[in-house]
Order: structure tokens, then C-alpha cells, then sequence
């Protein structure tokens, strides 16, 4: 469960309220306030107006811009930031859709991750006609098959499940030129650090990587001296990763087992009015929603 950040949904009025958050990036990146300050192809850009967007939210103003000039890029950014869409926007740049080639690789932690960008790019790109594919476990490896035989410009994966199409020789990896690491700390805590350096084993040389990263642990730098170039830090000031206003507490529950009881108690304990809780997975709402459900009518 993670601490919710303040943000207003696309559409409406015209961006999200992140104007306040203080970077410190590598010299020489700018804010760009506008989408079409930003050198976007005209299709592309009308999926982004299409799909609501106005202006740029804060992660998107500063890496955008490096991000298609083809530099690797370290990005600081939770989600909830518009990070998903920073990844979906300059994914469709980069690609040549006259190309059925794989030419970008995304690896997410969680299915659900992985399959809610390939939504994005499929939504924001409609009219530049990008075909992405989310490779993820609990999937059929038949319609990954069939998917990856008949051609996508993107593929949005786990990285098992990619490794794993990747071994098979199905997601042919040749003309791949960008691979997205999002949510690479969560990544490497949920033990995918392996088959993430397997992947990037099989990726070409000439390779243009892009990091996302809510928090920059050792083995996180690690793996930026290991993967990127000269790459351009877009990181969060350390006293903007919390919101002013927003008391922010935690409860170190030692056992996955343990966390519904855990809930249970502060809701029995604090009076509670509205919340919103996060999860990493479906599996654990309709869990949590069910048993709730069970003790409230108990
Ligand atoms: P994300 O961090 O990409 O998951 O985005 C969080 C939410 O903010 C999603 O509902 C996005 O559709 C929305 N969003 C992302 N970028 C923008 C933007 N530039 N303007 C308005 N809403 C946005």
C-alpha cells in the first residue's frame, strides 16, 4: 500500500497539480510547458489532445524532451506523476511505424503495470497506427506467439515472460533501439534483477535505456553504470518526495499475510470517512474488497 499523491485526471482543466515539485537535473534540461513546443509528430500529437491532455505534468516537461533526442535518461517519478504516459508519449515518437519490427521494450513489474501502458501507447499512438503487444505471465504464450509472428512496434512486458519470448526466439530483438525500465526499483525488489540483465544481454549495442525509479537504492545506480551512457538525471529534490499538508505515517507489517488484519485494525481504531487504498494487484482488491465485505455484514 502506498501513500496517495495529489493529482487531477486528464481532461478538465488542463493538467496536473505537480507545478510546485522542485528537480534537480543534470544541466542543460528545461521545463517545456506545452505539448507542441516539444517537436511531436502531428499524428501523434492529436492522440495526445484526443485522449484529454492539455499541458505537460512535471515529469513529462523535463524528460520528454532528452528522452526523444535519444539520450539515456535516470527519471525520478512515483506513479500517479504521469510517468505512463511519459513512457507511452516518447515510445511513439521514437518508433518507425513502417517497420513491423519490435523497436521498444518496456519492462514493468506487474502484469497490470505492463498491460495499462500497452493500453496507453495503443491509445495515445491510434493515429500513427503503433501496434503494442503486452507480454506478460498468466497470458497464453500461444497469442504472444501468434502477436509477436504477425508484428508490433512495442512490447510491454514482465521480464519473465519477455526473457522467456526472447529465449524462444520469438520477440526478435534486432531492431530494438529504446528499452524503459519502469518502476525499476520495485522491479529488482520483487527479484527480477536476473532476468532484467538477461534481457538487456540479448538487446543491440547501440542501445538507448531510460529508467524510472521512485527511489534510487545502491542496487538501482548499479545497474545505470552497467546499462547507460552519459544519462541525463531528472530526480525529485528529497524534501518534495512528500506533499506539504499530507502527514505521512507507516506501519512496518513483517508478513504479506499480516497486512489485511493490519487494515482491519486502523479502520477499527481511527475513525475513518473516505480512503483510498492502493494495491499492486487485482488479486489483492478483490480480496481485500471481499473479506471486507464479509466483516462489515458479520
Ligand atoms: P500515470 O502516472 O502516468 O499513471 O498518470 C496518472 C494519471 O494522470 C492518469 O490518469 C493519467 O491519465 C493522468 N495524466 C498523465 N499525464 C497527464 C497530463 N499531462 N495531463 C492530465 N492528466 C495526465
Amino acid at each position: 500500500m502506498a501513500a496517495a499523491t495529489a493529482m487531477r485526471r486528464r481532461g478538465g482543466g488542463g493538467g496536473m497539480d505537480d507545478d510546485k515539485m522542485v528537480f534537480e537535473t543534470t544541466e542543460g534540461v528545461e521545463a517545456i510547458t506545452s505539448f507542441d513546443a516539444m517537436g511531436i509528430k502531428d499524428d501523434l500529437l492529436r492522440g495526445i489532445y484526443q485522449y484529454g491532455f492539455e499541458k505537460p505534468s512535471a515529469i513529462q516537461q523535463r524528460a520528454v524532451m532528452p528522452i526523444i533526442k535519444g539520450r539515456d535518461v535516470i527519471a525520478q517519478a512515483q506513479s500517479g506523476t504521469g510517468k505512463t504516459s511519459m513512457i507511452a508519449l516518447t515510445v511513439c515518437q521514437t518508433v518507425d511505424t513502417s517497420s513491423r519490427e519490435v523497436q521498444a521494450l518496456i519492462l514493468s513489474p506487474t502484469r497490470e503495470l505492463a498491460t495499462q501502458t500497452e493500453k496507453v501507447i495503443l491509445a495515445i499512438g491510434d493515429f500513427i497506427n503503433i501496434q503494442a503487444h503486452a507480454c506478460v505471465g498468466g497470458k497464453s504464450v500461444g497469442e504472444d506467439i501468434r502477436k509477436l509472428e504477425h508484428g508490433v512496434h512495442v512490447v510491454s512486458g514482465t521480464p519473465g515472460r519477455v526473457c522467456d519470448m526472447i529465449k524462444r526466439k520469438t520477440l526478435r530483438t534486432r531492431a530494438i533501439k529504446l528499452l524503459v525500465l519502469d518502476e525499476s526499483d520495485e522491479m529488482l525488489s520483487r527479484g527480477f534483477k536476473d532476468q532484467i540483465y538477461d534481457v538487456y544481454r540479448y538487446l543491440p549495442p547501440d542501445l538507448q535505456v531510460v529508467l524510472i525509479s521512485a527511489t534510487l537504492p545502491h542496487e538501482i545506480l548499479e545497474m545505470t553504470t552497467k546499462f547507460m551512457t552519459d544519462p541525463v538525471k531528472i530526480l525529485v529534490k528529497r524534501d518534495e518526495l512528500t506533499l506539504e499538508g499530507i502527514k505521512q505515517f507507516f506501519v512496518a507489517v513483517e508478513r504479506e499475510e499480516w497486512k489485511f488484519d493490519t487494515l482491519c485494525d486502523l479502520y477499527d481504531t481511527l475513525t475513518i470517512t473516505q480512503a483510498v487504498i492502493f494495491c499492486n494487484t487485482k488479486r489483492k482488491i478483490y480480496y481485500s474488497v471481499f473479506y471486507f465485505w464479509i466483516r462489515w455484514i458479520g
